[in-house]
């Protein structure tokens, strides 16, 4: 058995062990929506949806995606941002027994056509401007119906809804098109009633709920096979951390995108199961998010250390009260310390690290709230139900405290595998042990510390990066010979993307014309924003690019600064 030092540390009101419904992740929305029906469940760009609402338009989509031929298994992808239909589609596609796969909005021709090959998606629900990218890349996948929705479209309906961007001309009447929230379709659904709830037969221990990607340990994106009981039970430990926090009673900023793993879970999830009201952001810039916060009176504010960075150093912050921030969790990277101080100050609430990644649904580990010791630059103590260990990254043996080594956890919230990978699933989940790639330590009290990532992902400004994506683009270019891309440090982003480049003999380019080529195959995220031309690259004796020593110059040439 694993030595638990960190338990003595959890305050009276923290269980080590928790008791679980284990119930279909869904049933917390039809829970939350019994029990408090006229509480708001989502405020929106002025508008309000109570939980009643929401669980009825959730009921009539999932009937809708049944009748088109959604079954049990079928996988569904959402391209959306923060909005009322986000949150729609995503439990409508589950109480219709589909999978939901996580899609970025800004996933180029290329992303979005691998995601969806590899997935097997047969619906996608997108915003409307996204629809002429996903027409271009529908005949090399498996997507058979397009439903896409309009920012504005949610309840209650607004009239004469236009899209422009789906040009029945061109297009033709061959796609599906249904107005989440527009009164054409949930009229219909509303005219024939609410449907009766779809009964399911959920496995709740093995049957995926979601397909989230991430580049993992290596290379191209994998999708990550996170079942409802990964995810209810994470939802469950972070109740259990945040329990000061008022049922029904909090307002939540919506700030994380809900596609990615950390906003899905600590926004939404904990959220509904808590009936709190989310206020969905669409695009987070710092202006919105301050409105949002004073207007709203924002009690908890999930976020990535760039978003509050932001908030701190933007020039109308005084102007804005955020006395209502009760408490926060950061993760994705380092929180400087700095940082979380200032924030404190600022809000008069807390800021405290936590810890995880998109294979453990994501949370394994944060530092306490309240009553109890908090050690800033530690990502705080491992969560109920869940073991971690520091293990030798050369005999994999549990290594004492003090000493580094990889980051292992294993709990109820870690993945039951990649998606279709066999081989990479062993490598990363041996012996139920999730194989974080995070190099860190242990101190005495049970602590826990990330000093370096051992894969090569790149985070900037919270999005995960994955190089190998980026070189593959680069490696199209008639010009280039050879290339790396790294990561180097960044005092706002992080990190930011920088593409080493060695050309092939009497080829030329500019920087200018490798950011026209890369922007053309890559979100505008991962296009490099440093270029260096060199004649060779550093390579071990089997030919290996040695990111590592190109990472380390860098970080010198800052030192010397
Ligand atoms: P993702 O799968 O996108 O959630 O990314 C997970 C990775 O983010 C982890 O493996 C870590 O490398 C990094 N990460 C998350 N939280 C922290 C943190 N508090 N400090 C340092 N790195 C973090």
């Amino acid at each position: 058995m694993t030595n638990r030092p960190w338990l003595k540390h959890y305050p009276e009101e923290i269980p080590h062990e928790l008791e679980y419904q284990n119930e279909p992740l869904q049933y917390s929305l039809k829970r939350t929506a019994e029990k408090y029906p006229d509480h708001c469940a989502i405020h929106f760009m002025g508008k309000e949806l109570t939980y009643k609402e929401l669980y009825e338009s959730v009921l009539c989509f999932a009937n809708y995606l049944q009748k088109i031929g959604i079954e049990k298994g079928d996988r569904v992808a959402i391209m959306l941002p923060n909005t009322p239909q986000a949150v729609i589609s995503f439990y409508g596609i589950l109480f219709a027994g589909g999978i939901v796969v996580q899609t970025n909005p800004m996933y180029t021709e290329r992303e979005l056509a691998f995601q969806m090959q590899d997935s097997g998606a047969k619906v996608i629900i997108a915003l409307d401007i996204l629809f002429p990218r996903i027409k271009k890349v529908e005949k090399e996948t498996n997507v058979k119906h397009i439903i896409v929705t309009a920012i504005k479209d949610f309840l209650p309906f607004p009239k004469n809804l236009v899209y422009p961007f789906i040009q029945k001309k061109q297009y033709g009447f061959s796609v599906k098109v249904a107005h989440l929230g527009n009164h054409h379709v949930l009229s219909e659904c509303i005219k024939q009633g609410v449907p009766e709830e779809t009964v399911q037969t959920v496995n709740y221990h093995e049957d995926i709920a979601i397909l989230q990607y991430t580049g993992g340990t290596t290379g191209f994106p994998k999708g990550v096979m996170l079942t409802h009981e990964n995810l209810a039970s994470n939802a469950k430990m972070c109740e259990a951390w945040m329990y000061r926090c008022k049922e029904a009673g909090e307002v939540v900023l919506g700030a994380l995108p809900l596609f990615h793993v950390y906003g899905m879970t600590t926004v939404l999830l904990l959220s509904v199961a808590r009936g709190q009201k989310m206020v969905l952001i669409p695009k987070p810039e710092t202006k919105t998010m301050l409105k949002a916060i004073s207007e709203q009176q924002v009690t908890l504010f999930p976020g990535a250390p760039t978003m509050y960075i932001g908030l701190l150093n933007h020039p109308e912050l005084t102007k804005y009260d955020l006395s209502s921030i009760d408490s926060c969790i950061s993760g994705s990277a380092p929180l400087p310390v700095e940082v979380q101080d200032q924030f404190e100050k600022i809000t008069g609430g807390k800021l405290v690290e936590g810890y995880g990644l998109t294979e453990s649904s994501p949370v394994t580990h944060a530092n306490l709230l309240w009553d109890g010791e908090r050690v800033k630059g530690s990502i705080g103590l491992p969560w109920p139900d869940t073991l971690a260990e520091i293990r030798s990254l050369e005999t994999d043996e549990a290594l004492p405290p003090g000493e580094m080594g990889e980051l292992v956890v294993k709990g109820p919230q870690v993945m039951k595998g990649y998606w279709k990978r066999p081989e990479d699933t062993e490598q990363t989940l041996r012996d139920g042990w999730l194989y974080t790639g995070d190099i860190g330590y242990m101190d005495e009290e049970g602590y826990f510390y990330i000093v370096d990532r051992k894969k090569d992902v790149i985070i900037a400004g919270g999005f995960n990066i994955y190089p190998r994506e980026i070189e593959e683009v680069l490696y199209e270019h008639s010009a280039i010979k050879e290339t790396v891309v790294v990561g180097v440090p960044d005092p706002y982003r992080g990190e930011t993307v920088k593409a080493y480049i060695v050309l092939k003999d009497g080829a030329n380019v500019t920087e200018d014309e490798l950011n026209t080529f890369t922007r053309k195959h890559l979100a505008a995220f991962k296009v490099p924003r440093v270029y260096e031309f060199r004649k060779e690259l550093p390579k071990t004796t089997v030919g290996k690019i040695l990111r590592r020593q190109l990472v380390a110059e860098e970080r010198q040439k800052l030192e010397r600064l």
